[in-house]
């Protein structure tokens, strides 16, 4: 009277195939099916592992890119901040913009591409 149970550990950053393991009835949780491949934190399948690496890359120096954008940014809007309300609404494109770098960053930190 084993009792199999199954839970998702994660998925395929690049085609979201799932990751499971299982319990075949001896209260051991192990994943029989995948072989799971983790680069810099992301996760993959076997097939996709080439185009993780390329795509945490490509993403990584992305992100470092724009940390050093918005930092130049962050130093311009603090000097135009200087010139009160009306050179706000020159710069509000340039803050919509880092906080739509933020978001994405955020996602990057939660393992995902
Ligand atoms: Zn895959």
């Amino acid at each position: 009277m084993s009792k199999e149970r199954i839970r998702e550990i994660g998925e395929c950053q690049i085609c979201h195939k799932k990751f499971y393991e299982k319990d075949l009835g001896d209260g051991v949780w192990f994943n029989y099916d995948d072989e799971i491949y983790s680069y810099r934190g992301f996760d993959s399948c076997e097939k996709c592992f080439d185009k993780l690496q390329e795509k945490v890359d490509d993403k990584r120096q992305r992100i470092i890119e724009n940390q050093n954008s918005r930092a130049l940014h962050e130093g311009q809007l603090a000097g135009i901040l200087k010139f009160g309300e009306p050179a706000k609404e020159l710069i509000k494109g340039q803050i919509e913009i880092a906080s739509k770098e933020a978001y994405e960053e955020k996602e990057w930190r939660k393992g995902k591409l």
